[in-house]
């Protein structure tokens, strides 16, 4: 019935028609509020912090990791509100049509520094009606591992060589001395070319050990999965040590249980793990003193333990011994040929047995270092997160 001008029948196809076209924008609506959604959702899906911001750089929307990084509530804020950090906005300033990156730290005050690559990328005006506000997406990129494995090499790097230039310094004065005005002194030259001697040696030994150190580290994402007997990797070691413990007149006492499961590792690496904790023990014991080393098993894991009655360790030095170059006590371990590397090796070496290292010391106690290894007749367990 076609529709007359003023009579009843006007109306109700009038009304469908508007039924039709609130149908239509309601359903265009939702499928708009659809798009915007499964947008963020792809946004707060990714690991990187991401912020969109308006023209006036005020932060129209946040991602989840952008709120964890930088706390909650970042939408509506300017960007100088929302991350403190100079740099990043002085960049922001720069962005006009061209992308920019910034490197940039924050959380310095809090004692929580951390490290970002921000990446400004100016984006397509507006397509949708929902992103109109949105000019800029800065996503931000933690580079705190990076920059701290930078330093640390850095420092590495500085340690290494002052190590090095010492025993040097001193060789390079002992023939100078020897060219000079000890050139015809017989007891002098013995003296200097013995010390000469000592010092190379000392070099030597710094450079076997760095080598040692790198050749484990450079391998330790292979997990070291050998089934490794522990007793003859014991006397191995202790054997290798025996000369060290004739020189201090220490005491070495081996002690296995009468039966000892197989361990997971590198029947080598291990043998050079315990070589370096015996070194230690009869280094740092007191002369004529007693080194235990014992073995032991429980369900998971089998231990080599080793114990000295030296002076012990105080608590707070316990968490840094197994750092590169760390010594308590500098002069000491300079004098017994120390350079603060073999428990490093040793941790390296335990890390990549998947196993433990375990400290336990006191002033005045001794100490006791025990490598803790998983046993290799039993069954991996189901995420075999490795230990330090
Ligand atoms: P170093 O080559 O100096 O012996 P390590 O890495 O083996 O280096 O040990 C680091 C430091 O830990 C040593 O300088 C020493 O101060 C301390 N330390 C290690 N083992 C013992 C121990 N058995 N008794 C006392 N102190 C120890």
């Amino acid at each position: 019935e076609p529709p007359r001008p003023g009579g009843s029948g006007f109306v109700a196809p009038l009304r469908r028609a508007f039924a039709r076209l609130d149908r239509e924008w309601r359903a265009r609506q939702d499928r708009a509020a659809r798009a915007v959604a499964a947008r963020d959702a792809v946004l707060h899906a990714l690991p990187d912090p991401l912020l969109l911001l308006d023209g006036s750089h005020t932060v129209a929307f946040a991602n989840r990791s952008a709120e964890a990084a930088f706390g909650p509530g970042l939408a509506g804020r300017p960007l100088a509100a929302a991350v403190r950090a100079p740099a990043l906005l002085a960049a922001a300033g720069r962005v006009a049509g061209e992308a920019v990156s910034a490197r940039f730290e924050t959380g310095a005050e809090a004692g929580e520094e951390r490290f970002y690559v921000g990446h400004f990328q100016p984006i397509g005006g507006a397509e949708a009606e929902a992103e109109a506000e949105a000019r800029v997406a800065l996503t931000l990129r933690d580079v705190t591992e990076h920059e701290r494995s930078e330093r640390l090499r850095a420092e590495f790097v500085a340690n290494a060589s002052h190590e090095i230039r010492t025993p040097l310094t001193a060789i390079v004065g002992a023939i100078e001395t020897l060219q000079g005005p000890a050139r015809d002194d017989a007891a002098t030259r013995a003296t200097f070319l013995a010390m000469m001697q000592d010092h190379a040696a000392r070099i030597g030994r710094l450079v076997e050990r760095l080598l040692s150190l790198s050749r484990i580290e450079r391998s330790e994402a292979q997990a070291a999965d050998g089934e490794v007997a522990l007793r003859p990797v014991v006397e191995r070691a202790v054997e290798a040590l025996a000369w060290r413990a004739r020189e201090r007149d220490a005491r070495v006492v081996v002690r296995h249980p009468e039966t000892l499961p197989p361990a997971l590792g590198d029947a080598e690496e291990i043998s050079l793990a315990v070589q370096n904790l015996i070194d230690n023990a009869v280094k740092y014991g007191a002369a004529g003193a007693v080194v235990t080393v014992e073995t032991e098993a429980d369900d998971d894991t089998v231990a080599i333990a080793v114990s000295d009655e030296g002076p012990g360790i105080a608590a707070e030095h316990i968490p840094r011994l197994t750092e590169r170059f760390y010594r308590v006590d500098r002069a000491r371990s300079n004098r017994v040929g120390g350079a603060g590397l073999g428990l490093a090796i040793v941790k390296h070496i335990v890390r990549r047995c998947r196993g433990a290292l375990d400290i336990e010391s006191a002033p005045g106690e001794g100490s006791r270092f025990s490598i803790r290894l998983r046993r290799a007749d039993r069954p991996a367990p189901e995420s075999g997160k490795a230990k330090s």
